[in-house]
């Protein structure tokens, strides 16, 4: 009779399987163990963004979504370590939300093009040359950042948290293109921050050129350039496709997207053919097993933030969270 660690093994390696060759899934499987068996004694839980492996998400992560997703569930745990599998914007956004938790990032050196696109300073030079226009910062933004703008939004709830400030002028930092996404969609200016995520802006529309007019539905992050969002069938936040797509069960997609969302779909929810191309956040993927095993071995790396910085950086959290 199998026991009930055979029986996990199996029905884990089966799911990988769908994504790699089953010998590829097999070799993860003493590792995946190991990080089971840490999180089961320190009482830890690890959160995991879409973008992330599925060898992480699907073995040993207790919730894979979003990056607010993952801080709020997280939040709602009464876990006292949390690692998160994710960029260091996604580990202090954890830490904003769960201020009496050790918060570990399992690789320190994972940055985000975007976050580094603007900085506290930038901001506050904004606001000299645009007194008194509101300014709204994507939660892809460092604490810092955080702390001097008046409302943080989603790529999920853009358009209502701009909605909710009824001004003439909006300044929204720091991706471009998600500016311009809203911009379509409100009524009001829209001001926009020159950053752009390294991953999504590299889409051009003629990667989709060869689906057009094909039964494959093109699905689109709002970080993608205005051409291919303009060209895609659907244009949504990673949890608004990844929703689109289980409640429509296309039988060909193609997710303009970092390339592990695709995977992660693919082991939750077989029957889905994606087509490529889609490309690969090398920030994201400096988390591996192995750190996350050491993470949690060893209590590495855990993210402080100033409490005084780290309470202005809430308060445009919580004005977003109270709509
Ligand atoms: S996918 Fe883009 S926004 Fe997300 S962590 Fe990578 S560079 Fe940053």
């Amino acid at each position: 009779m199998a026991t009930a660690i055979e029986d996990w093994k199996s029905d884990l390696t089966a799911r990988l399987a769908r994504v790699m060759p089953e010998p590829e899934a097999e070799l993860y499987l003493p590792l995946i163990e190991e990080i089971r068996e840490l999180k089961a004694r320190s009482g830890a839980v690890v959160v995991a963004h879409n973008y992330q492996v599925p060898q992480i998400t699907a073995g040993v992560a207790d919730f894979t979504g979003d990056s607010l997703a993952m801080a709020r569930y997280a939040a709602k745990t009464d876990a006292s370590t949390i690692v998160v599998c994710g960029v260091r914007f996604m580990a202090e956004t954890t830490r904003l939300l769960c201020p009496t938790r050790k918060v570990l990032l399992p690789a320190v050196d994972a940055g985000c093009s975007l976050a580094d696109s603007i900085s506290a300073a930038d901001v506050r030079g904004l606001r000299e040359r645009y007194p008194g226009v509101p300014i709204v910062a994507y939660v892809n933004t460092t604490a810092a950042v955080k702390a001097e703008v008046d409302i943080c939004c989603t790529s999920a709830n853009a358009v209502e948290v701009v909605e909710s400030l009824a001004a003439p002028r909006v300044i929204m930092l720091p991706d471009r293109f998600l500016a311009a996404f809203v911009a379509t969609r409100v009524s009001c200016e829209i001001i926009p921050w020159a950053g752009a995520c390294e991953v999504h802006e590299r889409f051009t529309a003629a990667d989709i050129a060869p689906f057009i007019n094909s039964d494959v539905v093109v699905l689109a992050h709002p970080e993608c350039p205005e051409d291919v969002q303009k060209a895609a069938s659907f244009v949504g936040s990673t949890t608004a496709m990844s929703d689109y797509l289980i409640r429509t069960s296309p039988k060909r997609a193609l997710l303009l997207t970092e390339c592990s969302m695709a995977d992660n779909i693919t082991v939750a929810h077989p029957g889905i053919h994606f087509e490529r191309p889609c490309n690969l956040c090398p920030h994201m993927k400096r988390i591996t097993l192995e750190r996350v095993r050491d993470s949690l071995r060893d209590g590495t790396t855990e993210i402080h933030i100033d409490p005084a910085l780290a309470e202005r950086a809430r308060t445009p959290l919580d004005r977003m969270l109270a709509l």
